[in-house]
C-alpha cells in the first residue's frame, strides 16, 4: 500500500486500488488528456453562462436551437400536466404510454418507413439494433470513425467485427466478398460523422449491401433535421431512402431533446423489441420528452429556413476558415468544422484562449478522436450570428 488518507484524524494507508486511480488520473492530465465537467448557468442556446461570463457556445448540438424554443417548451409542460413525470416502467412493461405510440407513428410517417421505435437515447438504439440484428454467425463491418455507441454496440454484439478505413469502401468491398459465409453481413455507418463533419458515400454503400444482399444501417443522429429537401436526413438529401434498412435517430441533437429512435420494417423493430436488451430492460421516455420532440418534428416539418439558415451559416464559415486559415475542409457543408490541430495539449491551450476571448469551443481529444488528431470541433446553431463567427476567424487568424 502507498499513499496517505485521513479518517476522524487517524491517518490511514490509502488502498492500493485508489492510489492506482490517482496514478491513471495523473497520467491522463501529463498528457493533456484529463477531462472534467463544465457546469453552464444558463439555458442552452447561441451564448450560455459560464462562471460567470456570456460565452458564444459553439460545441453544441443543439443545431436548429429547439432545446429552449417556446412551442418545445409548450409541449412539455402540456404533457406534464397531462401525462405527469415519469413513465414508470420499461416499455415491454406498463412505460409505453400514448406519447410514446404517438411519436414512434409520427417518426415512422416522417420517415416513411413501416414501423419505428422509440429508445432512451441515441446512444442505446444503436446498442438495441446491434444486438438485436447481429450475433455469432455474423459479421458486423463498420466505419473506422464511426460514433462511439456503434462501436461498443458492435464489439458486445458477439458478431465478427471488421473496420474498414474512414470512407475507404473497396476495402469493405473486400471485406464483404470475404464474408460469404455469414448468416448476416451488417454495414453501420454514421451519413455525417460527428467528429470530422464529413458525408458517407451512401449511394456507393447501398450499391454494396445491394449486391451483397447486407444490411445496411445508418446512423442520421447528426444529420436529422438538418439535411434533405424535408430534413429527413443524408439519406434523403442522398436520394437514397429506399436502400436503408435501418435509421439510428436521436431525438437530442437538432431536435433539443432527449431519446433515441430506430425507424425500419416491422419485423425488424419487432425483433428489438422482442430481443435487444437496451430496449427492454431500461425505464421508457418521459412523456413529455415524446411530446417535445413531436413538437420539434412540427418545426423540422414547418420552418425550413432554420436548417437553410443553418446551412448558410456553416458554408460561410467553412470558407472564411479555408481562405483565412488554410483549412482543409471537405467539400460537402455541414453545420461540423473541425479545426484539427494534433497535440492535446496544445489543442486544449488553443480552446483556452479562445474561452478568455469570449468563445466556448473544448478541445476534443483521444480517446474521442484518433492520438495526433485532437481538434477544436466548432459545431454551429441556426441562431448563430455572423458578426461572431468573423470574430471567431479574426481570433483564430491572430492566436499564436
Ligand atoms: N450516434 C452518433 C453518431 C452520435 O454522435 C451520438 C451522440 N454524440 C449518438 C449516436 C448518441 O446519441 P444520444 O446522445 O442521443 O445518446
Amino acid at each position: 500500500m502507498t499513499g496517505a488518507d485521513s479518517t476522524e484524524g487517524k491517518p490511514v494507508q490509502m488502498e492500493t486500488w485508489r492510489q492506482s486511480i490517482l496514478e491513471q488520473l495523473a497520467d491522463l492530465s501529463a498528457h493533456g488528456l484529463r477531462r472534467g465537467l463544465r457546469r453552464i448557468d444558463s439555458a442552452q442556446g447561441a451564448y450560455v453562462t459560464v462562471a460567470g461570463r456570456r460565452l458564444c457556445c459553439l460545441c453544441s448540438n443543439n443545431y436548429l436551437g429547439l432545446a429552449n424554443h417556446p412551442k418545445v417548451l409548450a409541449a412539455v409542460k402540456a404533457a406534464i400536466d397531462r401525462w405527469g413525470w415519469g413513465a414508470g416502467a420499461s416499455p415491454l412493461v406498463s412505460g409505453h404510454m400514448a406519447p410514446h405510440a404517438e411519436l414512434e407513428a409520427r417518426i415512422a410517417a416522417f420517415k416513411g418507413t413501416a414501423a419505428a421505435l422509440v429508445c432512451s437515447t441515441g446512444y442505446q438504439a444503436n446498442l438495441a439494433a446491434l444486438r438485436a440484428l447481429a450475433s455469432h454467425d455474423d459479421i458486423v463491418l463498420i466505419d473506422k470513425l464511426n460514433h462511439a455507441s456503434i462501436i461498443d454496440a458492435a464489439r458486445g454484439s458477439g458478431a465478427l467485427l471488421r473496420v474498414f478505413p474512414h470512407r475507404d469502401y473497396a476495402k469493405l468491398e473486400r471485406l464483404l466478398d470475404g464474408a460469404a459465409g455469414c448468416r448476416r453481413r451488417i454495414i453501420v455507418t454514421d451519413t455525417l460523422f460527428s467528429m470530422d463533419g464529413d458525408f458517407a458515400d451512401l449511394p456507393r454503400l447501398v450499391e454494396l449491401k445491394r449486391r451483397f444482399d447486407a444490411i445496411l444501417i445508418v446512423d442520421e443522429a447528426h444529420a436529422t433535421g438538418i439535411f434533405g429537401e424535408h430534413g429527413r436526413g443524408l439519406a434523403e438529401q442522398m436520394h437514397v431512402e429506399d436502400g436503408i434498412d435501418l435509421t439510428v435517430g436521436t431525438l437530442s441533437k437538432a431536435l433539443g431533446g432527449i431519446g433515441g429512435f430506430l425507424a425500419g420494417p416491422a419485423e425488424v423493430i419487432d425483433l428489438i423489441v422482442n430481443t435487444a436488451g437496451a430496449f427492454i430492460y431500461t425505464t421508457a421516455l418521459p412523456p413529455a420528452a415524446c411530446a417535445a420532440a413531436s413538437a420539434a418534428l412540427d418545426l423540422v416539418e414547418a420552418e425550413p429556413s432554420r436548417r437553410q439558415r443553418l446551412l448558410a451559416l456553416a458554408g460561410e464559415l467553412r470558407d472564411d476558415l479555408s481562405a483565412g486559415l488554410g483549412l482543409d475542409l471537405d467539400e460537402n457543408n455541414s453545420q461540423i468544422i473541425p479545426v484539427i490541430v494534433g497535440d492535446a495539449k496544445e489543442a486544449v491551450r488553443l480552446s483556452q484562449a479562445l474561452e478568455e476571448s469570449g468563445f466556448l469551443i473544448p478541445a476534443i481529444r483521444p480517446p474521442t478522436v484518433p492520438r495526433g488528431r485532437s481538434r477544436l470541433r466548432i459545431s454551429l446553431s441556426a441562431d448563430h450570428d455572423k458578426a461572431d463567427l468573423a470574430r471567431l476567424v479574426d481570433l483564430l487568424k491572430s492566436l499564436p
